[in-house]
């Protein structure tokens, strides 16, 4: 598995798969070809379909500014669903041309090339990593700052600071976000209500929302948020941490890291064994992985055993199976915003049960996410970030009974 630094990534929203890995890819083409003048790009499948609402051609512009791009667009489903083709032009001269995959979570893997990517952690599974631990005496962070060295410490608290920025600056922003659907901002509304009264367990539903909505939000006007995994989830991790940190005063920065980590170690299994790509394998893919990170997140910042941590990941994922990806109009808005909040009260809820619960389970974390990657590959590509399916299909401009 790669270091948690390819996990957790802080850039502009709103999507990593869409937006911020496509960029990335064209800065790289352009920094070994710096004489290109223009791209021709063909997006394929998911990116094709939901390039638009995700602001694909607007990032990849960006990237290689001044070069031009025309862009085009392709379903051909011998491809990966994530595809971009590119040629890039010296006037009339084709210089070069790179197939890329957007893998999730900004990863990108150009086809024919040898992959440049470093495998920090000797482990293939939880089951591994849980042995491994129990062998050494380890905890799960000690496990992290094992193969990851020391310097993770810092890399993790400039996470936490972008986590962080991005809670408050969404709770104090309100008007209407970005595109057709006119979707207003919610999180600074729902902040303000949870502060009228004393702490209750609406007040704690509210809050957790409310935080989750803010990096949400933010992620849908194109602001700075971190991935976790994704940026269509980059909300639910950074909810529980933000809510825990605040309620209770013995949760100190260094816990926080350590949550940081072990989430991160759960995100980075689900990637390398499954998925975290909406494209790829449904929303189950990317909520359902936020869940499980911020569960274990939860569960490392009371202290919770090895067992428990895991446990906590495993419930939040298998409540989550099955979980369509159907943005209206490709937007990252409807459903995304008001599910990340979902899924960080859903993460509390499983850390919750986990406690009491670990002595009698039944499923691992490695089979349930190996469960998650097959249902996503059986599911149908209309409910895998294609805006054909779901909501996206039924959703008509207004909905009538909404009244
Ligand atoms: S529905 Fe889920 S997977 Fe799809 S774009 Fe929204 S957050 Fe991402």
């Amino acid at each position: 598995m790669l270091s948690l630094k390819s996990l957790y990534q802080i850039g502009h929203g709103p999507s990593s798969s869409h937006t911020m890995g496509p960029a990335r890819a064209m800065k790289i083409i352009k920094e070994e070809h710096p004489e290109i003048t223009h791209f021709h790009v063909t997006l394929f499948n998911s990116l094709a379909l939901t390039g638009k609402g995700h602001l694909t051609e607007d990032a990849m512009l960006e990237s290689v500014f001044p070069s031009t791009i025309e862009f085009s667009t392709k379903i051909d489903t011998s491809k990966f669903a994530n595809t971009i083709v590119v040629l890039g032009y010296k006037g009339d001269e084709l210089i070069v041309t790179e197939e890329v995959k957007s893998t999730g979570g900004g990863r990108m893997v150009f086809v024919g090339r040898e992959s440049e990517e470093v495998h920090v952690y000797p482990h293939k599974s939880f089951n591994e990593i849980k042995t491994y631990c129990r062998n050494n005496n380890l905890s799960l962070y000690d496990y992290v700052l094992q193969f990851e060295g020391p310097e993770i410490v810092q890399f993790l608290k400039e996470i936490w600071n972008a986590m962080k920025a991005s809670v408050e600056r969404g709770i104090s922003t309100d008007g209407i976000l970005p595109g057709p659907l006119k979707v207003q901002r919610k999180a600074k509304t729902l902040h303000e209500k949870a502060m009228i009264k004393e702490p209750t367990e609406i007040t704690e539903n509210r809050l957790v929302s409310a935080y989750a909505f803010a990096v949400s939000e933010e992620n849908a006007a194109g602001g700075i948020i971190v991935t976790a995994p994704t940026c269509g989830a980059c909300g639910v991790l950074p909810a529980v941490l933000y809510y825990m940190k605040k309620k209770h005063r013995f949760i100190t920065e260094d816990r926080i890291i350590k949550a940081l980590a072990v989430a991160g170690l759960f995100g980075n299994l689900i990637k390398h064994n499954a998925s975290i790509s909406g494209a790829v394998a449904g929303c189950q893919a990317e909520v359902g992985s936020a869940c499980s990170m911020a569960a274990s997140a939860h569960a490392t910042l009371f202290n919770l055993n090895i067992n428990q941590v895991e446990y906590a990941a495993e419930i939040a994922m298998e409540h989550h199976l099955g979980l369509t990806c159907d943005p209206i109009n490709g937007y990252v808005q409807i459903p995304c915003i008001e599910r990340n909040a979902v899924a960080a009260l859903r993460a509390i809820d499983a850390c919750g049960l986990a406690y009491f619960l670990s002595d009698s389970r039944k499923i691992s974390f490695d089979t349930v996410i190996e469960t998650m990657y097959q249902t996503g590959l059986s599911m149908h590509t209309d409910y895998k970030e294609t805006s054909i399916g779901g909501l996206a299909k039924n959703y008509k401009g207004t909905d009538e009974n909404c009244w």
